[in-house]
C-alpha cells in the first residue's frame, strides 16, 4: 500500500509466517512474493484503481509481476546454464521455492532442462570440464570425491590452446613466438617449456594436462604452466569472468545478442592483405565478439590494448569487420581479460625482440 504521510509504499509481511533464514522451500516463497509485489510498484499498477480494470486486466498485471519476479530471481542466463543435479538444489541456489524454479522453467519454455542430462561441476569453482575419470578439479585442485553436484557453471576459457596432435602449445604462452619446431619440447627464443604437464616428476605422474589447467587432474598437483605464472590463481579468474559476463550483459541489454564472431582469426589476414601489417600482429591471438551493437575484441593483455589504441587505423576495424562478417555494429570496444581482475595479474614479461613492429 502507498503511504502518503510517509510517501512510500509499505509492503506489510506476516511475521507469523515468516521462518527466516529460510529453510524449506515453502519458506523461500516470501522472496518470490516480494518480487512479485516490488513489480506492481515499478510497473505502476496502482496508478488506475483496481475497479477500472477488467479481469484480463487484472490478470495481465499478475503474469507481468510474476515475469518481473522471475527475471529479477533467475536471470534467463542464469538459470539456463544451471545443472539440475535436483530441483532441491536449484531451488535453493536461487533462494526461491520449487514452485518458482518450475514457474520460471515453463515460462521461459525450457521446463526439459529439469530433466536434462546432469553433468559433473565442482562445487568449488563451478568447473564443468570434468572428465568422469578425473580425481582432481584441473582448475582448482579439490579432490572431486568431495563434491561434483555444483549448481552453477563456470567457463574459464583464459587458457592456452594446444595442438591435439602434439600435446603442445603451437603459439608460446610467454613471448608469443610461433616458429615452433615439431621436435622443440623449449620455445627457442625464450627458453619456456611448451607442455602444460603434471609438475610431480618424482611420482611419476607425467599427466599431460589441459591448457587451462592449474592442477593435474589426475593427482592435484600443480600444472607446469601454473607453476611459471602463465596461469592466474582460479578465485581471481573467477571474479574477473563474472565481471566480463557482466560488461558483456550491459552492452546488450536492449538487443540481447552477445555472440562469438567465428572465424575473427581471419580479420588479421584480411588487415595484412589491405596493409594495416602492424594492427594485424597485435590482433593475434585476439577473439571478438558482438554485444549489441558494440564490437569487442579481447586481446591478451593491457599492453597489446594500449598499443591497438595508440594505432591511427584503429577506427577503420569497424568498418572492416562489419562488411567481412555482415554484422551490425556501431562502435568498438579493445578490452584486455586484465582489466576485468580485481587487482591485475602480474603481467608475463614479454621480450619484444623478436616481434616484428
Ligand atoms: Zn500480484
Ligand atoms: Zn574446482
Ligand atoms: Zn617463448
Ligand atoms: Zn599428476
Amino acid at each position: 500500500m502507498y503511504s502518503s504521510e510517509l510517501d512510500n509504499f509499505l509492503i506489510i509481511v506476516n511475521k507469523n509466517k515468516i521462518h527466516y533464514p529460510f529453510e524449506m522451500s515453502k519458506h523461500r516463497r516470501l522472496n518470490f512474493t516480494l518480487a512479485h509485489e516490488i513489480a506492481h510498484i515499478y510497473l505502476k499498477h496502482y496508478e488506475l484503481p483496481d475497479k477500472y480494470k477488467t479481469e484480463d486486466d487484472l490478470y495481465i498485471e499478475e503474469l507481468e509481476a510474476d515475469e518481473f519476479a522471475g527475471r529479477i530471481l533467475m536471470p534467463e542466463s542464469k538459470i539456463s546454464t544451471c545443472n539440475f543435479t535436483s530441483l532441491e538444489n536449484v531451488a535453493e541456489h536461487f533462494n526461491v521455492s520449487e514452485w518458482a524454479v518450475l514457474k520460471r522453467l515453463s515460462n521461459l519454455k525450457c521446463s526439459h532442462l529439469r530433466f536434462s542430462k546432469t553433468f559433473l561441476v565442482c562445487e568449488n569453482c563451478e568447473n564443468a570440464e570434468i572428465n568422469p575419470k578425473d580425481s582432481y578439479c584441473k582448475i582448482c585442485g579439490m579432490f572431486l570425491k568431495n563434491g561434483t553436484r555444483g549448481v552453477t557453471t563456470m567457463k574459464y576459457d583464459d587458457g592456452f590452446k594446444i595442438s591435439e596432435n602434439t600435446m603442445k602449445v603451437s603459439i608460446c604462452p610467454k613471448c608469443g613466438n610461433s616458429v615452433i619446431g615439431e621436435s622443440d619440447e623449449y620455445c627457442p627464443i625464450c627458453g619456456q617449456y611448451l607442455f602444460n604437464e603434471c609438475t610431480n616428476d618424482c611420482g611419476g605422474c607425467h599427466t599431460t594436462a589441459p591448457g587451462n589447467a592449474r592442477y593435474c587432474p589426475k593427482c592435484g598437483n600443480v600444472t607446469t604452466f601454473y607453476n611459471s605464472n602463465l596461469l592466474p590463481d582460479w578465485e581471481p579468474t573467477r571474479e574477473a569472468l563474472l565481471n566480463k559476463m557482466e560488461f558483456e550483459e550491459n552492452l546488450s541489454s536492449t538487443s540481447n545478442t552477445a555472440e562469438d564472431i567465428k572465424d575473427w582469426d581471419t580479420m588479421g589476414f584480411t588487415l595484412f592483405l589491405e596493409g594495416y601489417t602492424l594492427l594485424s600482429t597485435l590482433l593475434e591471438n585476439s577473439t571478438a565478439k558482438q554485444c549489441g551493437e558494440t564490437l569487442v575484441v579481447y586481446v591478451k593483455d593491457t599492453s597489446i590494448k594500449d598499443r591497438i589504441l595508440n594505432c591511427k587505423n584503429v577506427g577503420i576495424l569497424t568498418s572492416m569487420a562489419k562488411s567481412q562478417f555482415k554484422i551490425a555494429v556501431n562502435d568498438i570496444k579493445i578490452t584486455a581479460l586484465q582489466d576485468f581482475y580485481p587487482v591485475a595479474p602480474e603481467p608475463v614479461p614479454i621480450d619484444d625482440g623478436d616481434i616484428p613492429f
